[in-house]
C-alpha cells in the first residue's frame, strides 16, 4: 500500500517522499483516513511505529484545506499538547517537514528557555501551537497565546503527561479551548486515569490500535541479566565491550544516578553523557546530537528525559534499573527495534529489584528469560535493601519497596551472551585504558575484578 490512497495532498505526499518514506506504517494507514474525515481518535501506538507523521499530516491537510478563520489576525487553529521538550521539539520539526510545501507556520513552546523569542514568535502568528503543558500556561497567564480558536487539538503521549502529573495542567488547557473541535489522541498505555480522560474529551472516536495494549514493540528481544547491586555497572561495561556496542541508551531511575554512572563509565573509558531534567536546554540537545552522530557511545537517560526520544536504529537500551512503575519498562524498550528494525532490550535485575521485575511481568503476560551471566553470579547472601524512591522530580511515580529473592528460573550462560556474539574481553578495567581486549574471560586478569569465571561464586566485602 502506497501513501497516494490515504487522500493526502499533492504537496504532503511530495513531502513524505522527500523523506523517503515508501508505505504507510499501520499507524498511519488506520489513523490518517480517519482524521482527514474530521473524527476523533483514541490511538494506542508507541514512539517508534510513526504515529508523530499519523497525526501531523492529515492535520496539515485539514489545516490548509479551510481558510484561516476565528477571531484576530492569525489565531492558532492546532495545538499538539506532549509530555516533555525533546518531543516537543521533535514533534515540532516533523510539522516543519512534513508541512514545508504548505502555506502554514509553527512554534514550539516549552520550558527551561527563555520565554522572550516563543512570545515573539506567537505574535508574529503561527498555526500550529506544539507545546508543553507548564509553560503553554504560562504563555496563557501573559495573555502571549489565546487557545480560544483551535480546531484541533493532539495529546501526544497523553499517558506520559499523566504520569508526570499534567492532569490539572491538562484540564485547564483543555477549558480555555472552543467546544467544537476536533480531539487526537495518542497513547501507548491505558490507565482507569487515561480512560477517563479519553471518555471527557473524545466524541465518537475512531479506536486506532497498531500495537496490543500494554505490550512492547514485536521486534525486540528481551532479557534479563541478574547481578549483584553493586557490579551492575562492572557489568554494563563488560557486555559494551564484550559485544561491541556502539549505540547504547541506559535507563536510571534517578538523576544523580544518570550523573554518576555516565561519569563511571567514562572513567571506564566508554564515551558517555547524561541526560535528564536538571541539565540546561543546551546541554540535552548537545548530548542527543551527540549520540545520534554516534560521538557518545551511552547516553544515560531518566524516563521523563528519554521519552519520545527519536533516535533511528537504536539498537540497544539498557534498564540499569527497573522502573517503579512497569509501564515505563514498556516505554523504554519502545525506544529498540524501531521502524522495523530488530532491537534488544537488556535488564540488569539485583535482588532489591524482584518485586519490580514481578510487575512487569505481570503487565507483560510472560516470564522475561533470565540469563546469568559467568563471572556475574548473584551471590545470595546478599540481602535485598529497599529501593529508595526517587525525590520529587527525580524520576518516576511511586517507588516500590524491595522484593523477595529471586524466585525466577534461570538459564546460565557460559560467558557468553545469550543475543549476539560475544567476543571475550575484560571485565573490569583500569580508568582511562582501552578496552576490548580479546581473549580474557570475564572480570579476570587485569583491574580490580576477581576471578569469577568458572562458575566460582565469591562473596564480595563492601
Ligand atoms: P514516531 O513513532 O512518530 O516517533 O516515528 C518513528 C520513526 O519512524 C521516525 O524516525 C520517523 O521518521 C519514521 N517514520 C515515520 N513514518 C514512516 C514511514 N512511513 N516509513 C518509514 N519510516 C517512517
Amino acid at each position: 500500500m502506497s501513501f497516494d490512497t490515504l487522500g493526502l495532498s499533492a504537496e504532503l505526499l511530495r513531502a513524505v517522499a522527500g523523506q523517503g518514506y515508501s508505505e504507510p506504517t499501520p499507524v498511519q494507514r488506520a489513523a490518517i483516513p480517519v482524521i482527514l474525515e474530521g473524527r476523533d481518535i483514541l490511538a494506542g501506538a508507541q514512539t517508534g511505529t510513526g504515529k508523530t507523521a499519523g497525526f501531523t499530516l492529515p492535520l496539515l491537510q485539514r489545516l490548509a484545506a479551510v481558510p484561516r478563520t476565528g477571531k484576530g489576525r492569525h489565531p492558532v487553529r492546532a495545538l499538539i499538547l506532549v509530555p516533555t521538550r525533546e518531543l516537543a521539539a521533535q514533534v515540532g520539526e516533523s510539522v516543519a517537514t512534513y508541512g514545508k510545501h504548505l502555506p502554514l507556520n509553527s512554534a514550539i513552546i516549552f520550558g527551561g528557555v527563555k520565554i522572550n523569542p516563543q512570545i515573539q514568535k506567537l505574535q508574529r502568528g503561527v498555526d500550529i501551537v506544539i507545546a508543553t503543558p507548564g509553560r503553554l500556561l504560562d504563555h496563557v497567564s501573559q495573555r502571549t497565546v489565546d487557545l480560544s480558536t483551535i480546531e484541533i487539538l493532539v495529546l501526544d503521549e497523553a499517558d506520559r503527561m499523566l504520569d508526570m502529573g499534567f492532569i490539572r495542567d491538562i484540564r485547564r488547557i483543555l477549558a480555555l479551548l472552543p467546544k467544537q473541535r476536533q480531539n487526537l489522541l495518542f497513547s501507548a498505555t491505558y490507565s482507569t486515569e487515561m480512560r477517563q480522560l479519553a471518555d471527557s474529551l473524545l466524541h465518537n472516536p475512531a479506536q486506532v490500535e497498531v500495537a496490543r495494549r500494554n505490550t512492547p514493540a514485536e521486534r525486540v528481544a528481551q532479557v534479563v541479566h541478574p547481578v549483584d547491586r553493586e557490579r551492575k555497572r562492572e557489568l554494563l561495561s563488560f557486555m559494551i565491550g564484550t559485544q561491541n556496542w556502539r549505540q547504547v541508551l541506559v535507563f536510571t531511575r534517578t538523576k544523580h544516578g544518570a550523573n554518576r554512572l555516565s561519569e563511571q563509565l567514562e572513567k571506564d573509558g566508554i564515551s558517555s553523557a547524561a541526560i535528564h531534567g536538571n541539565k540546561s536546554q543546551g546541554a540535552r540537545t548537545r548530548a542527543l546530537a551527540d549520540f545520534k552522530a554516534g560521538a557518545v557511545r551511552v547516553l544515560v537517560a531518566t524516563d521523563i528525559a528519554a521519552r519520545g526520544l527519536d533516535i533511528d536504529q537504536l539498537p540497544h537500551v539498557v534498564n540499569y534499573e527497573l522502573p517503579s512503575v512497569p509501564e515505563d519498562y514498556v516505554h523504554r524498550i519502545g525506544r529498540t527495534g524501531r521502524a522495523g528494525n530488530d532491537g534488544q532490550a537488556v535488564s540488569l535485575v539485583c535482588v532489591d529489584e524482584n518485586k519490580l521485575l514481578v510487575d512487569i511481568e505481570r503487565l507483560l503476560r510472560r516470564d522475561l528469560p533470565k540469563v546469568v551471566i559467568q563471572g556475574y553470579e548473584v551471590d545470595p547472601a546478599i540481602r535485598a535493601e529497599p529501593i529508595r524512591k526517587p525525590r520529587a522530580g527525580q524520576g518516576n511515580r511511586s517507588g516500590s519497596a524491595a522484593g523477595n529473592r529471586q524466585g525466577n528460573k534461570t538459564v546460565h550462560a557460559a560467558g557468553k551472551h545469550p543475543v549476539g556474539k560475544s567476543a571475550g574481553a575484560a571485565g573490569k578495567r583500569p580508568a582511562g585504558k582501552s578496552r576490548n581486549k580479546p581473549g580474557n574471560a570475564p572480570g579476570r586478569g587485569r583491574g580490580k575484578a576477581p576471578a569469577r569465571g568458572n562458575g566460582a561464586r565469591q562473596v564480595r566485602a563492601r
